[in-house]
């Protein structure tokens, strides 16, 4: 339907859809309307992209000599934002068809999703963008005059006031391109302002590649590095557009620069901060990619491009599968960013494994702000399991006390018979060396991993094996070591016979109850009399002892074996004097003597709960010593 006036001016209808479409602009309450600019920059920026195509084949077009930008001026009085470009244009047919009907996917996707969610209109708004229509969110009326590339073409204006009908009139005197002239509805007048203009543009629209001048001052300044080929970039400039997006004035200790076509095509740089500032109390980090479509950003820290534990990854991930399918409800689910994040996820790991091979101290220094994510990684993320045990990083009696290594490194070093690799939990490198727990493995020469942050433990419990080998912790009862100990044969000779012990450990076991589930003769002691191990897997002494600490109800009492050295002179002296021991006073003194043995194992395992009768029986042990 149309209708023509004496000048030529005719009167259109949208289509219906598109009616549709503004009235939900114009009536919602979505609060960022503020995306209308970024829509229309990049409507702008489009049409430069297909001038300068078209540029690229063609010996002369309509104003050659314009160079390629967007403008946009303000005017506070008359409450209008004016947003110019020099990029295509359209004809009188070209407006009609672009901007009444909805000829494009974005939009269409739009209306449909819509149908399905009635309720979220308003967020899908900011989603989608709605492209040129958003305009109307803030505008009374909107005017664009436009002048096509193509010689023959004549200018032409279209106004609505996006009420169901336009207007269209042929204009003479415009240059190439496309001009919008906002008029501003009242309570959308904040708009008619340069530095407002200024800021939007730097949140969205920083990275087009046109020159975008306010005032006539050029806004957007930083490159869409990501685009440009790897070998283009100087680490300068990487250095500096970390800057730029990480809003941080400190330098990345790592960037991975990446593009690909499939399964999904993208151009990202993913950096690695230098500073953890999540360890450093600020509380939980904020994901730090932003996702972009064709350098126009879509969503700012963007919580679904990388698991969590990469949250304090900063970086631009641009895709142009990515923006039309998405929304907020749905993008969890979504099939594209299931595959984004997948792929993300393992070329960022991948990368790190292969710097932490190139540069390991480099590594280190990532391993020391970092380590608690890949931590968070190792429980969270089944899928990029094997690739996370290779980043953890722990201190063993293989490393100097402030050195690392990994698993690898220590699979690589396994003795000749040795099938697990093993650890033991303490607060600190001296407190794991002298528990009596690792005297088996340093009589034998077999590396055990020092893990000091309580995490560890639970970390490599729950993993159990790495590449085929189990991870055991030293203080496990039924310890299989290879190899024999140094001094073995020595040590041998002094040993009590199977009865004697059958006899010592009975009563021993007698004796403390159900402090022990049992008690038996050590394999692995060489210097310590007696030692606290747990005969439950999953629920070593050091878990029980970090459950307690942690303040939480156990349930239950993990069963524990108190193992004996058999060769140890006070063990073999309590046996002499069990054996000939008449009852009186001497028994009792033998019965303090055990609970002492099994209070010092609890000690050194970091159990012991009652230090007061602990401390009584010391004085009495000590009266009796001296009285001697
Ligand atoms: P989309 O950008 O997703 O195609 P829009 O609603 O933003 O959807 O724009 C509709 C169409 O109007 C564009 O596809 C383009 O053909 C035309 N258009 C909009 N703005 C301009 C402009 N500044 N210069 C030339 N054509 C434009
Ligand atoms: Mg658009």
């Amino acid at each position: 339907m149309s209708a023509t006036d004496t000048q030529g001016k005719q009167t259109l209808e949208f289509q219906a859809e598109v009616k549709k479409l503004l009235d939900i602009v114009i009536h919602s309450i979505y609060t960022d309307k503020e995306v209308f600019v970024r829509e229309l920059v990049s409507n702008a920026s489009d049409a430069l992209e297909k001038m300068r195509h078209e540029a690229l084949t063609l010996d002369d077009w309509f104003d050659k000599h314009v160079p390629l930008e967007i403008s946009i001026d303000v005017n506070k009085d008359a409450k209008t934002i004016t947003i110019t470009d020099t990029g295509i244009g359209m004809t009188g047919e070209e407006m009609v068809a672009n901007l009444g009907t909805i000829a494009h996917s974005g939009t269409k996707e739009f209306l449909q999703r819509l149908g399905e969610a009635k309720a979220q209109e308003s967020q899908l708004i900011g989603q989608f963008g709605v492209g040129f229509y958003s305009a109307f969110m803030v505008a009374k009326t909107v005017t664009v005059q436009s002048r096509s590339w193509r010689q023959d073409a004549q200018g032409g204006e279209w106004v609505s006031d996006g009420s169901g009908t336009y207007t269209i009139t042929h204009a003479d005197g415009i240059r190439r391109g496309t001009r919008i002239i906002i008029e501003l509805k009242d309570d959308a007048a904040e708009f008619a302002d340069a530095d407002r203009i200024r800021s939007i543009i730097e949140r969205y629209s920083n990275f087009v590649p046109f020159p975008i001048l306010v005032d006539m001052e050029k806004v957007n300044t930083v490159q869409a590095l990501w685009t440009r080929s790897k070998s283009q970039v100087k680490d300068e400039e990487y250095k500096e557009f970390y800057k730029f997006i990480a809003n941080s004035d400190d330098e990345p200790l790592y960037h991975l620069h990446l593009s690909a076509d499939a399964p999904i095509q993208l151009n990202s740089v993913l950096f690695c901060p230098r500073d953890n500032f999540e360890r450093m109390g600020f509380g939980h980090t904020d994901p730090g990619v932003n996702l972009y479509c064709r350098k126009v950003l879509i969503t700012q820290h963007c919580k679904d491009i990388l698991p969590d534990y990469l949250r304090f990854v900063k970086g631009v991930v641009d895709s142009e599968d990515i923006p039309l399918s998405i929304s907020r409800e749905t993008m969890q689910d979504s099939l594209l960013m299931g595959k984004l994040k997948k792929f993300l996820t393992k070329r960022f790991l991948g990368y790190l494994l292969d710097e932490s091979k190139k540069d390991a101290a480099k590594y280190g220094e990532f391993w020391k702000s970092f380590a608690m994510f890949i931590k968070e990684g190792c429980h969270t993320d089944f899928e990029n399991r094997e690739t996370l045990a290779k980043l953890l990083r722990f201190s063993s009696s293989k490393t100097e006390a402030d050195g690392v290594t990994g698993l690898e490194e220590y699979a690589g070093r396994m003795k000749e018979g040795q099938t697990a690799i093993y650890y033991m939990s303490g607060p600190s490198r001296d407190a794991v060396e002298s528990s009596p727990y690792l005297e088996a493995f340093r009589s034998r020469d077999i590396e055990v991993l020092y893990l000091h942050d309580p995490v560890d433990d639970f970390v490599l419990t729950n993993m159990q094996e790495f590449d085929g080998k189990k991870l055991i912790s030293a203080d496990l009862a039924d310890l299989e070591l290879p190899g024999e100990p140094a001094k073995a044969e020595e040590k041998e000779e002094k040993r009590l016979s199977t009865e004697e012990v059958t006899s010592l450990t009975d009563w021993m076991k007698e004796v403390l109850g159900d402090r022990v589930s049992k008690v038996e003769e050590s394999k692995r002691l060489v210097d310590s009399p007696a030692v606290l191990v747990s005969s439950l897997g999953m629920m070593t002494t050091t878990m029980e002892r970090y459950i307690k600490a942690s303040g939480k109800e156990m349930g239950f009492t993990p069963p524990k074996v108190l193992e004996i050295n058999s060769s140890h002179p006070l063990i073999r002296k309590l046996a002499e004097l069990h054996r000939t021991s008449k009852v009186g006073a001497d028994e009792a003194m033998l019965r303090d003597c055990v609970e002492q043995i099994a209070d010092n194992a609890f000690i050194a395992a970091g159990l012991l709960a009652d230090p007061k009768k602990l401390v009584d029986r010391m004085y009495k042990i000590m009266e009796q010593a001296l009285g001697r």
